[in-house]
């Protein structure tokens, strides 16, 4: 299946309004470190139903363009604000359809691991940030995080497990400075407590805290010079 296929169906059935809602839990967090300033152009690549874009006009960003591959995912992103001033696209992470040097900040969250070429996206991404502007990639699928890596198993497209190392260098390769990495915790999800496992969903609770709690989701930050 295609990105297209694969998360046109997650639209069609909500799950885009799920993942805002579970994502908010990390996803809040990596959006204040940002460091954007007001009349700020902003891009969110996998922007899914296009949260980011509009907790970052509360900011007072200038622009917002949120990217998907899934034309129903921008749709239903679209129909979720009227703010004229964050737009959505559909494309795809290999070409993005900005000039050089346009964008102020990219950001994408529980996205990144789609793309079908990685490195081919990093160099996207610089491309399009202007000097001094910053990547802020948020993955909650990683090699750390060993409890995610049955997720491949459900989703048809093929996804990167990158390493903390790995993301380091492949933003150096791509020629972006590493200015932070960090694991964000969620510390909002609730665990049940011992007795309640096995879960529909969990073998163990140690399982789940080691998904949530230790790891949540792994920040990694570029600066373009
Ligand atoms: N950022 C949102 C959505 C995450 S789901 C959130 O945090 O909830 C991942 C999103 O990335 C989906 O909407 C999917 O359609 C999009 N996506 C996946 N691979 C893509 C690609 N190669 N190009 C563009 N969008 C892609």
């Amino acid at each position: 299946m295609s990105v297209r296929e694969e998360f046109d169906e997650w639209a069609a059935s909500g799950k885009d309004r799920g993942m805002e809602e579970r994502h908010w839990h990390t996803a809040k967090h990596v959006l204040a470190r940002m460091p954007v300033e007001r009349g700020d152009t902003v891009v969110d690549l996998g922007t899914g139903s296009g949260y980011a874009l509009r907790a970052l006009r509360e900011r007072g960003i200038g622009r917002g363009y949120g990217l998907d591959g899934a034309p129903e995912m921008a749709r239903n992103a679209r129909s979720y604000t009227d703010d004229p001033d964050v737009g959505f696209l559909v494309g795809d992470f290999d070409d993005l359809p900005f000039a050089d040097d346009s964008v102020d900040h990219v950001v994408t969250m529980e996205a990144f691991y789609y793309a079908a070429d990685p490195h081919r996206t990093l160099e996207e991404v610089r491309r399009v940030l202007k000097p001094g502007g910053t990547f802020y990639c948020a993955v909650n699928f990683f090699a750390e995080s060993e409890h995610t890596h049955a997720w491949q198993d459900s989703i048809s497209v093929d996804m990167t497990l990158w390493s903390r190392e790995q993301y380091r260098e492949a933003f150096r390769e791509a020629g972006l400075h590493v200015a932070e990495q960090d694991a964000i915790p969620d510390r909002e999800i609730e665990i049940p407590p011992a007795e309640a496992f096995p879960t529909d969903s969990w073998e163990t609770r140690e399982a789940m805290v080691d998904r949530y709690r230790t790891w949540g989701t792994l920040l990694t930050v570029g600066v373009a010079p």
